[in-house]
């Protein structure tokens, strides 16, 4: 059994795919051709929003969003201590702070009431309302906050806009495991002031190589983005008007994206079935299933299922594994208590939810191609008793 289907996938589509590589190869324009303008037309189009932009990766898509913004040193990024690094990493890359928040234990994704007390914290620098990073030097000024739409399910935007709004904070959306979400209506990548998506080939939709995309509404923010993603470039050649990034998108992997693209809203659904089938096998189980809140779509990037404890996850994933059943953990360790963040002084305990998900989580095979059978098999291992 296979954790992700690649293969299935290519089988359905490779006569497309290499038609449109053919063409790449026939203008040589390898680098943001015209198959880039059309990925990011019709992208932009699916999110709802007047721009998108292909970049190099969802890690560059993070950075060109927070160097848009002017975020540097003295500044806190608020991020969810339960995520990929790269939601913090890239924080710590344009020298500002990332402050941690602790997830809801409803749902993966940040908790809102969290998020309020934390910018308190930060505004009154009082480390007893919020865990804050200990620095030496002056109070970090609040900027940002980097939501994380985790697994495939868009975060509580609803509320994170509404406290950003008050506190003048701008919202980054990590939507690299979400596109192709959506929460009240409203479209993945769209949610917050900019949002940001993967195309690594493991995500939804993925490319065969490293992408990425920028999603926003705001004229400004995109023509700096534009700017940054090729050495901060201006009106004509060999000017500069930014330090910026080569986060330039190939070619050939708009190519891929674009065959895959004619499949995505049918392989969205096929996941959506799987993901269902999986919530009523595993519905007496000895683990607990993802919620699916009201008004949400989730792009279904993982389906991550709650194991009593460390020894108990780690017990099930063997039995798992004796059967011929891949699984993987998303994510064993918080960030906060990353090694390279020692520095920063968080501690166990900080934040107890982020703590005891990584602890407990581990993700079940899941894609498009999912046979029912296979997952029959896989809650029949799950069972109780
Ligand atoms: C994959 C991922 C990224 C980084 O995307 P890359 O394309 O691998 O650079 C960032 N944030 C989250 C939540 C991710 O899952």
């Amino acid at each position: 059994m296979q954790f992700i289907d690649l293969a299935a996938q290519q089988k359905r589509i490779r006569k497309k795919i290499e038609q449109n590589l053919k063409r790449v190869l026939d203008h040589g324009a390898y680098v943001m051709g015209p198959e880039v303008d059309e990925l990011e037309q019709r992208l932009a189009g699916m999110a709802g929003v007047k721009h998108a932009l292909g970049c190099a990766s969802g890690t560059d898509a993070l950075l060109l969003a927070l160097m848009a913004l002017g975020i540097g040193p003295g500044d806190a990024v608020l991020v969810p201590s339960f995520t990929f690094f790269a939601s913090a990493e890239t924080v710590s890359l344009v020298g500002a702070v990332p402050v941690f928040v602790d997830i809801s234990s409803e749902d993966f994704n940040l908790d809102p009431v969290k998020l309020e007390r934390a910018v308190v914290a930060l505004r009154k620098n009082d480390p007893r309302l919020h865990p804050l990073p200990e620095l030496g030097g002056g109070p970090l000024k609040p900027k940002a906050v980097i939501a994380v739409d985790l697994y495939g399910l868009p975060a509580d935007y609803a509320a994170i806009n509404r406290i950003a709004d008050n506190e003048g904070l701008t919202v980054i959306e990590d939507a690299a495991q979400s596109l192709g979400g959506s929460r009240q209506g409203k479209a993945a990548g769209s949610l917050g002031a900019v949002g940001c998506t993967s195309f690594y080939p493991a995500k939804p939709l993925g490319a065969y190589g490293e992408a990425g995309m920028v999603f926003t509404d705001d004229d400004d923010l995109a023509g700096t983005m534009t700017s940054l993603r090729v050495h901060g470039s201006g009106h004509h050649s060999y000017e500069h008007l930014y330090i910026g990034l080569n986060a330039r998108l190939d070619t050939m992997q708009a190519a891929v994206l674009l065959a895959k693209l004619d499949i995505f809203s049918e392989e969205l659904e096929l996941r959506a079935q799987a993901a269902a089938r999986y919530t009523e096998l595993l519905a007496e189980s000895q683990v607990e299933t993802p919620a699916l809140p009201e008004g949400c779509a989730s792009a279904w990037a993982q389906y991550t299922v709650l194991a009593k404890d460390h020894e108990h996850r780690a017990a099930l994933r063997d039995k798992l594994a004796e059967a011929d059943v891949p699984t993987a953990v998303h994510y064993p360790a918080p960030v906060h208590l990353q090694p390279v963040y020692e520095h920063l002084g968080y501690r166990q305990g900080d934040f107890p939810v982020a703590e005891f998900t990584a602890g407990r989580v581990f993700s079940l095979p899941m894609h498009p191609y999912l046979k029912p059978a296979d997952q029959k098999k896989i809650a029949g291992l799950l069972q109780k008793g």
